[in-house]
């Protein structure tokens, strides 16, 4: 496994109206090519003696607050999609404190069209090439679930509400058992799927933890192609993860605490293996620590492709979420 494989990429989202009024200071600079990220700690939470030096970052890339989601994909998209359609997994994840443009960079506004999300583009990019191809079949199929609580749910099956398990297939892999997969023939069969999906996944939310912000969902295509050469079959997976928001800022406590800890543990345990992965050196990758790394241990690793895409807010508010957020980013690196 090369490193290469691997890409982590950090987003910086425009000023808010929030932070406007707030007058916030920017704490963030970009600058253009080189993937650096700077984030100076604001003057008004500084020590005494401490003269503010930046602390600074480097990445595969990083956007500025005026990047278009068109050249992230461009740039960092269009090789994981194009490696689906050759018959290999790949997986996007979009990572950082709730607010910060996760929903923005995966799903996107449909105007403008240069803002249109990471996914819509690559469905749009799988339907274009199968449309041009010649001579091959496709078999599209989509899953979607939700990892909440450690507790995994289907978010197109018929009861919402019931928990899957996870079972382990010597060739097959790991897999979740019953989860509902459909078969889908355009772009509008698919943004159904994820509509459909996404509206359990607000269900779910408002019956079994106020925010959908505290659970990673998985957006599952998969692609069989046959031809001539064969049958092989990509996967591409499109995983919307729960906030990094630490705990202390919400206060929470009891059952509130024992969730976070555990959403915190998929974090954690996902940084655990990317890092690992981008070592190369590291013979024993951490798949099993936590349910989300298990059920992607066959799309993390070996000859797929992976990107994760840090959010970042640029105002001095949010320092502490940010550097995190960063620090994060950095080790997956
Ligand atoms: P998250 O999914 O991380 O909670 P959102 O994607 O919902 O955050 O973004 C929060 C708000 O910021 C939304 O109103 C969104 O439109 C806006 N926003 C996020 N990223 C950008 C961006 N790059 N450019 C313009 N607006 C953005």
């Amino acid at each position: 496994m090369s490193g290469e494989c691997v890409k982590v990429i950090v987003r910086c989202r425009p000023v808010n109206e929030r932070e406007t009024n707030l007058k916030s200071a920017v704490v963030i600079d970009i600058a253009p090519d080189g993937g650096q990220v700077q984030i100076m700690k604001p003057a008004k939470i500084r020590s005494p003696g401490n003269s503010g030096e930046p602390k600074s970052f480097k990445f595969d890339a990083a956007y500025a607050m005026d990047s278009q989601t068109e050249l992230i994909y461009e740039e960092m998209g269009l090789p994981l999609v194009a490696s689906i359609l050759e018959g290999y997994n790949g997986t996007v994840f979009a990572y950082g404190q709730t607010g910060c443009g996760k929903s923005y960079t995966m799903s996107g506004p449909s105007e403008p069209e240069t803002q249109k999300g990471i996914i819509p583009r690559a469905f749009q990019h799988i339907f274009d090439e199968i449309s041009v191809s010649e001579g091959s079949h496709y078999l599209i199929q989509a899953t979607y679930l939700e990892i909440y609580n450690e507790e995994v749910r289907d978010l197109l099956g018929i009861d919402v509400k019931a928990k899957l398990d996870l079972k382990e297939h010597t060739n097959r892999g790991v897999y979740v058992h019953g989860l509902s997969a459909h078969r889908v023939a355009s772009i509008q069969d698919l943004e159904r799927l994820m509509d459909q999906g996404g509206k359990n996944r607000s269900v779910g939310a408002t019956l079994m933890n106020p925010d959908s912000s505290r659970s990673h969902s998985i957006f599952a295509v998969v692609v069989e192609i046959a031809d001539d050469t064969g049958v092989r079959s990509g996967k591409l997976n499109l995983v919307d993860l729960a906030g990094s928001e630490r705990q202390s800022k919400t206060g929470s406590t009891g059952e509130r605490f024992r969730e976070a800890t555990r959403i915190n543990l998929s974090l954690s345990a996902l940084g655990n293996v990317i890092s690992a992965l981008v070592d190369g050196k590291s013979k024993h990758i951490p798949y099993r620590d936590s349910k989300l790394t298990r059920l992607l241990q066959s799309s993390l690793g070996g000859n797929t492709k992976t990107l994760m895409v840090a959010c970042i807010s640029p105002a001095d508010n949010n320092y502490e979420e940010t550097l995190s957020t960063l620090r994060y980013a950095n080790r997956a690196k």
